[in-house]
């Protein structure tokens, strides 16, 4: 079954059963790793190779000996003081039945990774097959987590990895610690006239313009976020939401929920001037021209945002709103 959502959302493909109940026992763990799949994860960069079919690019998958040679070879401890030369993370099952690890470690060097073709999951995202997407997006957010969290927040003292990954135990005070996912919501904006509302941020190259965005706050539900971003951001008040979706977003640990919000007084809405620098509604023949002139750069075809202003073109999307397109620089 596929869990999609309204949204045609690139990161949110997978196909790999989690299989917690097999990330108990260690002895199990390394009787999987021995006849696993392995991905290879370089820093933040995927080991990756033509495809089969020759049309595509896919995750390479190595043996747990040819990782074991790899890491041999290249001996680089993850600078967060572990002595070991990677990390290994228990993914799932696939249908099949075959186990599948990411091998976190860290690159030599640019010549010493030079063996292997490897690039960032943002770069390759969109090419990769949806069994491949769900291994990437998955072991990059929880390489990235442990990476960054080799300590305990309660004492201080070194963590290990545990579970096959899923936690990280503290063997000073006792303390466990899960892998954290921070939530944002991301909002298309719109008025009774079926125009959009996006923003411009300072920090953003020049003509980039999307959706609004913002960090769920604690204690704070998705929708209350909603309401709040967009009246910090743009200024007016949201009267109707949709939820549409959820994409993970592990660059390095978010989620993204998308909504689209209905708004009254589209004439109120005002740049807060912080964050957002400029703002413009758009109908369908108005972006159609700005991409066309180029007065105007999407967000990237793998994000959120731009999957929630191709659902609102509709037909056409793919012909009209091609060309510009631009990371947040
Ligand atoms: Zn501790």
């Amino acid at each position: 079954m596929s869990a999609s959502n309204y949204l045609d959302l690139a990161l949110s493909r997978t196909e790999l059963d989690r299989a917690a109940h097999l990330r108990t026992d260690s002895d199990q763990q390394r009787e999987l790793w021995k006849r696993a799949k392995i991905a290879l994860l370089l820093g933040d960069k995927f080991v990756y190779e033509k495809s089969q079919s020759g049309t595509g690019i896919g995750l390479r998958y190595f043996s747990a000996d040819e990782i074991d040679q790899y890491s041999q070879k290249n001996s680089s401890p993850l600078d967060n003081s572990s002595q070991q030369s990677g990390e290994r993370y228990f993914l799932g099952l696939s249908n099949n039945q075959t186990p599948y690890f990411v091998f976190h470690t860290q690159p030599i060097s640019e010549e010493g990774s030079s063996d292997f073709s490897a690039d960032s999951l943002r770069a390759i995202g969109a090419q990769l097959s949806d069994l491949d997407i769900g291994v990437a997006s998955h072991s990059l957010a929880l390489s990235q987590w442990h990476y960054r969290h080799p300590r305990c927040a309660q004492c201080g003292a070194q963590t290990k990895v545990v579970l096959g990954g899923a936690a990280r135990d503290c063997g000073e005070c006792g303390a466990q610690h899960h892998p954290r996912t921070d939530p944002a919501v991301i909002v298309l904006v719109k008025d009774r006239a079926d125009r959009i509302l996006l923003g411009h941020q300072k920090v953003w190259p020049t003509n980039r313009f999307s959706t609004f965005a913002g960090f769920v706050e604690p204690g704070e539900s998705f929708e209350q976020c909603v309401l709040r971003e967009v009246k910090e951001e743009a200024g007016v008040v949201v009267t109707e939401m949709n939820y549409l979706g959820s994409q993970p977003w592990p660059f390095p640990a978010s989620i993204m929920i998308a909504y689209e919000a209905l708004i009254e007084n589209p004439s109120d809405a005002k740049a807060d001037g912080e964050e957002i620098e400029e703002i413009r509604w758009f109908t369908r023949e108005s972006m159609k021209e700005a991409v066309r002139d180029q007065s105007i750069i999407l967000p990237p075809s793998i994000s959120v945002a731009r999957a929630m202003i191709n659902r609102w073109y509709g037909n056409g999307a793919d012909r009209d709103l091609v060309g510009g397109e631009a990371w947040r620089s």
